[in-house]
């Protein structure tokens, strides 16, 4: 055991805050994890669907194959083997056309340099050329990046229509949840820049996979035995209010309810919409609310439809390419999960920057998703729909438009027993799992690192 009693204290029971809790205790430390709702998971979580007595999650959620801290947290929490990476994936256009799409090998080359039907030799020549510049800019970035969109910088390396309707639109979206138009160039590059980096550090591309278990089971289930077996003591709806600071360390926590509980160390892991009142004693506190604010939001709108019969999707995921303009992804549970289909076929939508349809009733996006469906499936003309449930988050994730990249406040404060975490606080990647679990991985260490 380590020569240290103090006190630990986790602040937020998503990802950012069960990775902190987890290699506290692992590191032998005193933890209480402090969480308002009553389960754990935040922004990762699995739901019921009674009618089909089905785990369905809140929204489809992908993994790269460089999430190294997330691959770190799955080890700990001993769920690392639920994680698929596919082969293929499949690219479907409403005139019934579609393409396979290599993820891993020399074929993900032939990806990056433009799969579309329509593509012709000239074009995807200058897929490739562009996207060569992309990775060249991504590494050494032109100074006025930050000014740019995503759109516009793609226009200026000269991507054709081709490759960024086949590819770039849907991986930019996918990668910072707002449109090419109004992403930041920067956010994207840095991300661009991450990958390219991992991959020639670890001599792998980094490729897109997906869990073959619900979230509970994949993030929860394990951490809550790692607690049960390390004594970390988890309390359920119990709202922090303020994190209390004297003579420049931590002393405690405040709680809604007008009680505190002594702490020496805080990682604070709530997201940028929940930071208000928390750090009002940390001198820096009025610098890092104006960012949260500043940095605000992007809506994420997901859909799982429970359908009478299957669609005849040949992969665990597909694009749905053309029409709105919008690239929207099919998951196919019964693929990723090998789940049992007595009851209903699942397929889970997702539509990221959902500005527009975050204002409509679910009834309303159910017939929007199904109509989607039966453009691409001829399968889906005669389907009725089992059970529907629709996740309407507002604040998604924070917004990385244009003029936010440089908004993202450290882990470390100016009070040594106070850490930041969760995925809003700067690290290599956007708004992503891993940019949670990086971001604990920080934070524990600092915390760590003041002991004595
Ligand atoms: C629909 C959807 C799809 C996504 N898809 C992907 C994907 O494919 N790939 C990917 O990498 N990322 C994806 N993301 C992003 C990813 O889910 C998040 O980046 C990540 O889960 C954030 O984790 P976090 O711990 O930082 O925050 P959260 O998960 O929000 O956790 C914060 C926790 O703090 C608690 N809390 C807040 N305030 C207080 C308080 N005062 N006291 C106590 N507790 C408090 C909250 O209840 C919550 O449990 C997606 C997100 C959504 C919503």
């Amino acid at each position: 055991m380590p020569d240290d009693d103090r006190r630990f204290v986790v602040i937020g029971g998503g990802l950012a805050g069960l990775a902190s809790a987890v290699w506290l205790a692992e590191a032998g430390r005193d933890v209480t994890l402090l969480e308002r709702r009553g389960q754990l998971g935040g922004r990762t979580h699995a739901m019921r669907a009674d009618l089909v007595d089905d785990v369905p999650d809140n929204g489809q959620h992908v993994v790269a194959s460089g999430y190294r801290n997330l691959w770190r947290y799955l080890t700990s929490v001993g769920t690392r083997q639920y994680i698929e990476f596919p082969k293929r994936s499949t690219l479907r256009w409403p005139d019934g056309r579609k393409t396979t799409v290599q993820t891993s090998g020399i074929g993900a080359l032939r990806t990056l340099f433009g799969v579309h039907p329509d593509a012709g030799v000239l074009d995807r020549l200058r897929a490739a050329r562009a996207t060569i510049r992309l990775g060249v800019q991504a590494l050494r970035q032109p100074a006025d990046l930050a000014d740019l969109t995503t759109e516009q910088w793609f226009e200026r390396v000269g991507m054709p229509a081709t490759a960024r309707e086949a590819l770039w639109d849907w991986l930019a979206l996918g990668i910072a949840a707002e449109p090419v138009s109004r992403e930041s160039a920067r956010v994207f590059a840095n991300v661009l820049a991450t990958g390219i980096r991992l991959g020639l550090r670890h001599r792998v591309p980094v490729t897109i996979g997906y869990p073959t278990v619900d979230l509970g089971t994949l993030y929860i289930s394990g951490a809550v035995k790692v607690f049960e077996e390390r004594g970390v003591t988890v309390r359920y709806r119990t709202v922090a209010r303020r994190i209390v600071i004297e003579d420049g360390a931590v002393t405690g926590v405040l709680l809604a309810d007008g009680t505190t509980v002594p702490a020496d160390a805080v990682i604070c892991a709530v997201p940028n919409s929940a930071i208000g009142g928390l750090l009002d004693d940390l001198p820096e506190h009025a610098e890092i609310y104006a960012a949260a604010d500043k940095l605000g939001y992007t809506p994420i709108v997901s859909t799982n439809l429970y359908l009478d019969r299957p669609l005849g999707t040949e992969s665990a995921f597909e694009g749905l390419i053309g029409g709105t303009g919008i690239i929207d992804e099919v998951f196919d549970r019964q693929i990723m999960h090998g789940r049992r289909t007595d009851r209903a076929w699942l397929y889970c939508l997702t539509t990221s920057g959902a500005y527009e349809q975050i204002h409509k009733s679910n009834d309303e996006i159910v017939d929007e998703q199904l109509a989607l469906l039966r453009r691409y499936y001829p399968a889906a003309v005669d389907a009725k729909v089992v059970q529907a449930q629709v996740v309407k988050m507002p604040k998604a994730t924070f917004s990385q438009v244009v003029g936010t990249d440089a908004l993202r406040p450290p882990q470390r404060t100016s009070v040594p027993s106070l850490a930041l975490a969760g995925d809003w606080t700067a690290t290599d990647w956007s708004a992503t799992m891993e940019s949670a679990v990086q971001s604990a991985a920080r934070a524990v260490d600092l915390v760590l690192s003041t002991e004595g």
